[in-house]
């Protein structure tokens, strides 16, 4: 496994590649649902490069970003035992040469649901994944549908720039207890994490989205949004200051 931190030591990697190249952009902290794209990647390809990279301009509350989880050695030592062929670890200047005067943005999707409550959140994400796909020369890249939003907006992306990396997504990897795995998660109390997990539950039962909503609220979540899109529900909810999102198929 090769670990690339400037875009020419990628580039000589990559020349050594042949076969097709999956690509999982992640930001680090990584557990079972960023593995799961590696998987896939590793299944389906010649090759799996992996970036890690924790953006600042997805960013749109400074305590967040300080205080989302690193914990790089054991990244690193995962992406190996998975079948990684190369890392990019780029730092900020890496991927901001411009030091973000250029922005790639949508006008429609990306003002509702999360992108209502986070300004510029997904100028942010669209941003940085234009840049990783230009760096990383992909042929298939992986996402999440955890963040299903971000996907739709990737895809809209890919199509409307005429990228060549097809953009695909994957299932959400849920705890025993049916909570989506995240990287946030880490953040939550024991006591919090058990409450967590009914966020999954209350949001799949067989009620309307009102009834749906005032459980979340009797078990002790901040909802920030429940709203169907489509055909899936999607929730936005604090507990103890942090910020979960899931969102099941209707
Ligand atoms: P992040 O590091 O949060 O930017 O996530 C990197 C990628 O992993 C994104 O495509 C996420 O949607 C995906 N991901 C995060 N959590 C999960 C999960 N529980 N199941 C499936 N994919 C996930």
């Amino acid at each position: 496994m090769i670990i690339c931190r400037t875009i020419n030591e990628y580039r000589k990697a990559h020349s050594n590649l042949n076969g097709s190249i999956g690509f999982v952009p992640t930001m680090g902290a990584l557990h079972d649902g960023h593995v799961s794209l590696v998987k896939r990647s590793v299944k389906e390809n010649k090759s799996t490069v992996v970036s890690i990279f924790l953006n600042p301009t997805q960013f749109d509350n400074s305590s967040d970003l300080e205080n989302y989880p690193k914990t790089l050695e054991q990244d690193i030592q995962q992406l190996e035992n998975n079948g990684t062929d190369i890392i990019i670890l780029p730092d900020y200047d890496f991927v901001y040469p411009d030091d973000y005067k250029y922005l790639v943005s949508n006008k429609e999707l990306s003002s509702i649901l999360c992108g209502a409550y986070r300004e510029g959140h997904f100028d942010g994400v669209l941003t940085v994944v234009m840049k990783l796909l230009n760096i990383a020369k992909a042929d298939n890249a992986y996402f999440g549908e955890k963040d299903y939003q971000q996907y739709l907006l990737i895809k809209g992306m890919a199509e409307a720039f005429f990228l060549d990396t097809k953009i695909i997504s994957c299932p959400i990897i849920r705890e025993n207890s049916g909570l989506a795995m995240s990287s946030r998660n880490e953040r939550l109390s024991k006591d919090a994490r058990r409450k967590a997990s009914e966020l999954y539950r209350i949001i799949s039962m067989d009620l309307s989205i009102e009834d749906k909503k005032s459980k979340l609220i009797e078990t002790g979540f901040e909802v920030e949004y429940l709203t169907q899109f489509q055909n899936r529900l999607f929730a936005a909810v604090y507990l103890e200051k942090v910020r979960l999102i899931d969102n099941v198929k209707i």
